[in-house]
């Protein structure tokens, strides 16, 4: 029997786990093979070699976050060369504005009365606000991450400070550039299925890859909706957990995989742009 997770995350951006240790877990809870799907980076692959236990296999991925017609879309690319000039160029410029980002983000905490000072932000991780979550989780002024983004970190809420601007076709092409296959992540975060489809419909013509169909937090319908697209459109159908660690407590490793058969269509979409 094999098992895939294709959505990972590590302490290169904002899981709580480090490479070694999240392929340890994912050997040890049965997986065959899991993609490291970090924001913005792709230092956790760099030991990728070194990693790689004969029993698992690992994809090289990346997730971008994006913003179609006025939406929050987030891109994963599998396959990826992690060497790749301009990928690095791009993910250096993004992770210094990442940084300005969370700066601004306390700054709205400082003048709600919480002080926290940017030299207690992760330095050698892709920033985002859930490591601003964890702090203010361990100074006990929230009680959970979700508490956090809930009253603090969500879009609406009195901190927030929106994601970086990229446009999702402009995500596509630089994972194309850097010889990967683009997929459009979590369609349920999207909008309804209306909103999302009309979003996967356009990049369809973008040249998207494929469509993650299976999600944690999908239920029957969003699964079935987005094998429905991928075969609509003629995309790769893929899956993963979105696994970040003590950040999403909810998230286990190894309880939502997909069968190996989904790495094949994947792997021969990537093959296109190599
Ligand atoms: P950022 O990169 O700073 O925009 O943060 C995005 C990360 O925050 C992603 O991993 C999301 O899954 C996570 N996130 C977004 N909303 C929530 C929430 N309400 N509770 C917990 N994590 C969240
Ligand atoms: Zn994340
Ligand atoms: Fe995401
Ligand atoms: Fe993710």
């Amino acid at each position: 029997m094999t098992k895939t997770d294709l959505h990972t995350h590590t302490t290169a951006s904002d899981g709580s786990l480090s490479p070694s240790e999240l392929t340890a877990l994912a050997a040890q809870v049965g997986l065959t093979c899991i993609a490291i799907t970090d924001h913005d980076t792709v230092k956790g692959l760099r030991a990728i070699k070194a990693l790689s236990q004969p029993a698992l296999e690992i994809i090289p991925g990346i997730e971008l976050s994006t913003t179609f017609e006025g939406r929050t879309v987030h891109v994963l690319g599998y396959h990826i060369d992690p060497g790749d000039r301009a990928l690095n160029a791009f993910i250096n410029d993004r992770q210094s504005r990442r940084r300005l980002r969370a700066v601004k983000i306390l700054d709205r905490l400082r003048a709600l009365g919480i002080d926290i000072s940017p030299d207690e932000l992760p330095s050698g991780s892709a920033v985002g606000r859930p490591h601003i979550g964890s702090i203010l989780v361990k100074r006990g002024i929230c009680v959970s991450i979700s508490d956090a983004f809930e009253r603090f970190l969500s879009k609406g809420a009195p901190a927030y400070v929106p994601p970086l601007s990229l446009d999702a076709r402009e995500a596509i092409s630089i994972i194309h550039d850097a010889h990967g296959a683009a997929v459009l992540a979590h369609l349920n975060q999207i909008g309804t299925m209306e909103q999302s489809g009309a979003v996967c419909e356009a990049l369809h013509r973008s040249g998207l890859d494929g469509v993650e169909c299976y999600y944690s937090t999908y239920d029957d319908k969003w699964n079935k909706f987005c094998l429905s697209l991928a075969a609509a459109y003629g995309l790769a159908a893929t899956g993963g957990s979105d696994f970040h660690g003590s950040r999403k407590p909810d998230i286990k490793l190894g309880e939502l995989y997909v069968p190996d058969s989904v790495l094949a269509p994947l792997r021969q979409r990537a093959q296109r742009y190599k």
